[in-house]
């Protein structure tokens, strides 16, 4: 089966494409619609880089076609070749817990979700009606990223509010990094040969967005990210768990208005907020050099993850393994280090020697009763697999 595996954004479209589960062409097309354009087109024989101006996502994908059924470069030989384009959804709201083919029902539901993800779905929406378009022939599947965290039972992801908030408004715990947070939770299960129905999972996607779930023997029962992106951990730009009168304080002392607010809390907090710096490798290595600033906000980020540990443990009564990925998660040595610090007692124990040097995604000592493991993510994947198992039921 060929599949195309897109995630649009406003000005950018990455793509994947896929024979069963192996990747034969990658890139992205970015600054759509901004008057530039950079078109990305890698092989296994193929490297190019294209600079010419992207007008829509209509012309970004036809150009992305051209390069895949191109005779020199290309992976296919005709659009037709392409079996399902499989689209990353941010949000699903409570209809989907599911992958589901799109129709026009399916897509008034995505667009329905708009107002949960006002950034994020109607890009999403723009990149499934360009793809309609530019490959007629091929199934549309829907992958979404809250769908893994619909099984989060109710007194997880309601938020202590008047009824109505939440029936009118759709005012709970959504979560979202779903797709990655399963991924790695079924390879953690193969590394450790085990039935994934039969362990207690924490898993920690951090990158410059970040969040934890608890997976209890292959269901989400609780996420750190809420209605929003911006609740849990302390992130790249977002301040993460806060006292909920913050803002209106902030808004008061600082005469700003509530949308103001939004963007400090969002794209000025969390690292970037205490340190400057929203890359957490220039923030270690102001750390390495004794910087106040760095040592604080690491300090309260590992902190921060510490408690969730914490939390989740007491949430899923017992743990089998903690599973680290993304960019933070797979790499940052130092986090891991000081998150992990005086778990002792929860059965956690750090091997100082594999962390700073893993020899596969174990690093945890060999007693350790609980395993620690780092599991790179692959979302583009784990969305080819969901559309894969979605369209044998249902081709
Ligand atoms: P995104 O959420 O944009 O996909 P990533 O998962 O790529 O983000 O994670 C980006 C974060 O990972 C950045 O803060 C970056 O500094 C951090 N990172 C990447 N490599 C390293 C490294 N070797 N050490 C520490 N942090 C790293």
């Amino acid at each position: 089966m060929k599949t195309l595996v897109l995630n649009c954004g406003s000005s950018s479209i990455k793509y994947q494409f896929y024979q069963g589960e192996e990747v034969l062409a990658k890139g992205l097309a970015e600054q759509i619609g901004e008057g530039a354009g950079h078109l990305v087109y890698q092989t296994q024989g193929a490297d190019l880089q294209r600079q010419n101006p992207l007008k829509d996502h209509h012309q970004a994908l036809e150009e992305i076609l051209a390069l895949l059924v191109d005779p020199k470069v290309g992976v296919i030989k005709d659009r037709k070749d392409l079996d399902c384009v499989g689209h990353r959804v941010v949000h699903g709201g409570e209809r989907f817990k599911q992958p589901v083919a799109i129709d026009s029902v399916v897509l008034q539901a995505i667009r329905a979700c708009i107002p949960l993800a006002p950034l994020h779905n109607p890009a999403n929406i723009e990149g499934i009606e360009t793809a309609m378009v530019v490959f007629p022939r091929a199934k549309q599947i829907a992958v979404f990223d809250t769908a893994f965290h619909q099984s989060i039972p109710e007194r997880a992801y309601r938020y202590a509010l008047p009824e109505d908030h939440y029936k009118k408004l759709g005012v709970r715990r959504y979560g979202f990094h779903g797709t990655s947070h399963k991924y790695v939770a079924h390879r953690a299960a193969e590394f450790l040969g085990k039935p994934l129905e039969a362990l207690k999972l924490i898993t920690l996607h951090l990158g410059n967005g970040s969040s934890m779930a608890a997976i209890d023997r292959g269901q989400c029962i609780d996420t750190s990210m809420g209605m929003t992106p911006l609740e849990g951990l302390v992130m790249g730009t977002r301040c993460g768990d806060l006292d909920p009168a913050i803002p209106l304080f902030l808004s008061t002392h600082l005469g700003l208005d509530m949308k103001e607010v939004d963007q400090l809390l969002n794209k000025k907090a969390g690292f970037k907020g205490m340190t400057g710096h929203n890359d957490l490798r220039t923030i270690e290595a102001e750390y390495g050099e004794g910087n106040e600033a760095a040592i604080r906000a690491l300090d309260l980020a590992a902190y921060r993850i510490k408690k969730y540990i914490g939390a989740y443990w007491a949430a899923l009564g017992g743990l089998d393994a903690l599973v680290f990925t993304a960019g933070i998660g797979e790499n940052s040595v130092l986090t891991r280090k000081l998150a992990l610090e005086g778990l002792e007692g929860l059965g956690i124990h750090l091997d100082p020697k594999l962390n700073a040097k893993p020899k596969g995604p174990a690093i945890s000592t060999k007693a350790s009763p609980v395993s620690v493991l780092v599991v790179p993510t692959n979302e583009e994947l784990q969305i080819v697999r969901e559309v894969g198992s979605l369209t044998k039921i249902t081709l």
